[in-house]
């Protein structure tokens, strides 16, 4: 074992000052990924700042109507919470659909955002991978990737991003409240995450020494219908092969408002921007679905053994779609 550092946070401020220059330090959520990943070598802080003890364990309802979700509120309580299930089912399905219950008790808003993906190289210190130790290549291209990316991907990295909740949030218009060094900032859900490009060691925009502080969801409209789905190896206990998070709002048969985000197609969930082009101000048949859903598409470019995600992810955002649609006209 390699040794390490340990201090708890007792405010944000506190937690804040102890990463400022500080490349090797951490911050420690639940544990459930960071601590996996030092066990198996891939991770190797020199210090641990423990933040579960801050005061961000809280959801609380925005006077615009919308929530605050603080970044130590754990998976299963999010999950559970009452404003999240009546007004964005969406984001209440992405969670129960990841991990395992013990798992969600445990995993944090925050840390769950910012989990590692699960690609086997990265997860392998035997193994070269421009992840964990730029300028080593990419094995999973011409090797196992099965489960990777068909969208966005370089010719540097080829992973998908692992989170349920990630999906959803992108679906939601969620933001990310960041503290860092130089203060607060807010980004959008959709652009927290990046793209691999030439640095793929850079999972997603969070600076050096910030501290996800909460995530916060716009007001939902009456109307407006929001669904996940998630097609996977095993029915649970499986990340995702492909997922869709949908929101749609549909009046006298035709799409109002639609936001549809794709899991484990990137390295990013993949906001369907394309597709909403299609979707908005169209009837709300599946025809129109279908052609909503090859429009985004057509950006895909599979690997080898991952071709199978495209007719998969479309006919899941049909599938998906089409319910939503399905459930307002019978409203
Ligand atoms: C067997 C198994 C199956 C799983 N299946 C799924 C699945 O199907 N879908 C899914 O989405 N997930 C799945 N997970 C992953 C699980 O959801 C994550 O491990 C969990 O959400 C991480 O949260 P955590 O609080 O434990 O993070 P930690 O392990 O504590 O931290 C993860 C990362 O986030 C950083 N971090 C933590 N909190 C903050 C913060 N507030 N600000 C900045 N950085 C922070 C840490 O430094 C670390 O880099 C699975 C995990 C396991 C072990
Ligand atoms: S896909 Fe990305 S994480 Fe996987 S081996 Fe290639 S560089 Fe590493």
């Amino acid at each position: 074992m390699k040794p390490f550092g340990y201090v708890r946070a007792a405010s944000i401020g506190e937690a804040v000052r102890a990463a400022a220059g500080q490349p090797e330090a951490r911050f420690l959520g639940g544990g459930t990924n960071l601590v996996d990943l030092m066990k198996l070598g891939v991770e190797t802080p020199q210090l641990l700042i423990d933040v579960t003890r801050l005061p961000l364990d809280r959801i609380e309802e925005l006077p615009d109507g919308g929530l605050r979700i603080g970044a130590m509120v754990r998976n299963s309580e999010l999950a559970a919470a009452a404003p999240v299930r009546d007004r964005y089912p969406v984001l209440s399905q992405a969670l129960l659909a990841g991990a395992s219950g013990q798992l969600r008790n445990t995993a944090t808003t925050g840390g769950n955002l910012l989990q590692r993906t699960r690609c086997l190289y990265f997860q392998d210190t035997s193994k070269p991978c421009n992840k964990r130790e730029p300028g080593t290549g990419c094995p999973a291209r011409d090797g196992a990737h099965r489960d990777l990316a068909v969208l966005g991907h370089s010719e540097h990295c080829v992973a998908t991003q692992p989170s349920d909740m990630a999906v959803a949030l992108a679906a939601l218009d969620a933001t990310v409240h960041l503290h860092g060094p130089d203060g607060e900032r807010t980004v959008a859900a959709a652009e927290f995450h990046r793209l691999p490009g030439d640095k793929p060691e850079q999972d997603s925009v969070i600076g050096a020494g910030e501290l996800v502080t909460s995530v916060q969801l716009p007001p939902a409209s009456p109307g407006m219908r929001s669904r996940y789905r998630k097609a996977r190896d095993r029915a649970s206990f499986a990340f995702a092969l492909v997922s869709v998070g949908a929101v749609l709002e549909v009046r006298d048969g035709v799409v109002r408002h639609a936001a549809l985000a794709f899991g484990g197609l990137a390295h990013r969930p993949w906001r369907a921007r394309a597709a909403e082009k299609v979707l908005y101000g169209a009837p709300a048949t599946e025809d129109t679905f279908a052609r909503a859903a090859d429009a985004e598409l057509a950006a895909a470019r599979p690997l080898r053994d991952n071709g199978f995600k495209v007719p998969l992810a479309r006919n899941l955002a049909v599938g998906v779609l089409a319910d939503l649609a399905d459930r307002a006209a019978r409203s």
